[in-house]
């Protein structure tokens, strides 16, 4: 079974063939997850747990993990943040906002995970 990436409330605006960044906090998408590995893309309405499929969320499309970047969050590379897959997120403001909502809190120091994906549906 792909592994499920949930986003909530917010789209995938990343085309087939390109490449998509998702800023998570913490390191488990780095801990668990291999180069090559297949995800697919959800939205959310809100944070759960639980299969997407049984909670109704929005199936989105897939795509193929091509790595991923630990950093803290104040050190995290222009050149990712511009590579977002949801363009509102681009904006390190908007981006904070968003992780408030799915992580609670989130601040400078606190260390995320880019991780970055090839979108292939
Ligand atoms: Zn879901």
């Amino acid at each position: 079974m792909k592994k499920a990436l949930k986003n909530i409330g917010h789209t995938f605006d990343v085309e087939k063939n390109e490449i998509g960044v998702t800023i998570r906090k913490g390191t488990k998408w780095a801990e668990q997850s291999a180069v090559g590995e297949s995800i697919e893309l959800w939205n959310c309405e809100k944070n759960h747990v639980g299969l997407c499929e049984e909670m109704g969320c929005e199936y989105c499309g897939s795509g193929v993990i091509v790595g991923w970047h630990v950093c803290h969050l104040k050190y995290l590379p222009v050149s990712l943040l511009k590579l977002e897959h949801n363009k509102e997120a681009r904006n390190m403001k908007v981006l904070k906002e968003m992780l408030e909502t799915g992580y609670g809190s989130i601040s400078d120091s606190n260390t995320v995970t880019a991780l970055i994906y090839l979108r292939t549906e």
